[in-house]
C-alpha cells in the first residue's frame, strides 16, 4: 500500500534536514503506529506524503499502490486515496459543514474521472457516514468546525474520512487534547473505518489510544529516522519506560 524508502526531506526556507532516511511499508488493511519525542519529525513525514509546502524530498521515495506521490499535488494525492487527519482541525466560518464534504467528495470524483453525486444521492451518503460514526445531524448543519468542542472537531475529521473513502489515513496526534471518552470515540471511528483494503498510519504520543486502535506494527521515530520497529508492545515499553533507553540503544 505505502512505501516509503530511504525518505530525507529539508525545509525549503532554512538549509536544516527534517528526515535522515525513514524507511517504512504499510500493507493493505494494516495499522501502523508512529510515536517518538517531540521534534523527531514525525508531523513533517505527514506534512510531505500529504504535499504541504515548505518541504523539499533530497533523497528517496514514497508510493502509494506502486504511484509515486511525492510527484503529485495534493489533491491528485486525494484522488489517489490519501487522507491526512490534522492535529489542529481549521475552523471555517460561514462554510457549512454539509457543503464543505460535499465539496471535497465531488472535487475528489472529478479528479478520479467519476460524475458529481446528485444532491440527494449525497444526503443519504452523508446521513449514513454520520449514523454509523454516531455524529449528531445537527452538527453538519454548523460552520466548519466552528465553536466545535476539541472532541467534535476530531469526530468531525473522522466524518471526512469516512466520506472520501480513502485508501491510506494517516492521523496526526488525532488524539491530541482529548479526554478519554473522546479520544475513544476517535478510536472507534478507526474502528469502524477499518477494512482490508483500507491502511492506517496513526501517529501518538499515547500508549492509551493504541489500547484502543490495535496497531498490527509500532515504529518508534528519533531524530529523522525510525529507529525501532515491534509490535504492541513496544508502544508499552516506550509508556513504562520512556525513549531514553531506546535512544541509548541506538546511539
Ligand atoms: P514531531 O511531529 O515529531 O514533533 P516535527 O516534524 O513537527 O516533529 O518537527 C521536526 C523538526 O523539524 C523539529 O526540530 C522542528 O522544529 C523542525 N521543523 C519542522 N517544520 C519546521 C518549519 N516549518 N520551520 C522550522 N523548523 C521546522
Ligand atoms: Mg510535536
Ligand atoms: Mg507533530
Amino acid at each position: 500500500m505505502l512505501e516509503i524508502k530511504n525518505l530525507h526531506v529539508a525545509l525549503e526556507e532554512e538549509d536544516k534536514q527534517i528526515l535522515k532516511g525513514v524507511d517504512l511499508t504499510v500493507d493493505a488493511g494494516q495499522v501502523h503506529a508512529i510515536m517518538g519525542p517531540n521534534g523527531s519529525g514525525k508531523s513533517t513525514l505527514s506534512y510531505v506524503l500529504s504535499g504541504k509546502d515548505g518541504y523539499e524530498v533530497t533523497d528517496g521515495s514514497a508510493t502509494l499502490d506502486g504511484e509515486d506521490i511525492l510527484d503529485m499535488e495534493p489533491e491528485e494525492r486525494a484522488a489517489a486515496g490519501l487522507f491526512l487527519a490534522f492535529q489542529y482541525p481549521v475552523e471555517i466560518p460561514g462554510v457549512g459543514n454539509m457543503t464543505f464534504l460535499r465539496t471535497a467528495v465531488n472535487a475528489q470524483r472529478k479528479a478520479r474521472g467519476e460524475d458529481e453525486m446528485s444532491a440527494g444521492d449525497f444526503l443519504k451518503f452523508i446521513r449514513a457516514k454520520a449514523k454509523e460514526l454516531q455524529i449528531d445531524a445537527d452538527m453538519l448543519k454548523r460552520p466548519v468546525n466552528v465553536g466545535f468542542s476539541g472532541g467534535e472537531k476530531k469526530r468531525n475529521e473522522i466524518l471526512q474520512m469516512a466520506m472520501l473513502e480513502p485508501k491510506m489515513c494517516i492521523l496526526d496526534e488525532t488524539d491530541s487534547g482529548l479526554d478519554v471518552d473522546a479520544m475513544k470515540l476517535v478510536a472507534e471511528g478507526v474502528n469502524a473505518l477499518r477494512s482490508e483494503g483500507r491502511s492506517f498510519l496513526v501517529i501518538t504520543h499515547y500508549q492509551r489510544l493504541l489500547d484502543h486502535i490495535k496497531p498490527d506494527v509500532v515504529h518508534i521515530m528519533a531524530n529523522g529516522r525510525i529507529i525501532k520497529s515491534g509490535g504492541p508492545e513496544l508502544a508499552l515499553e516506550v509508556e513504562n519506560n520512556g525513549y531514553a533507553d531506546l535512544l541509548a540503544e541506538v546511539a
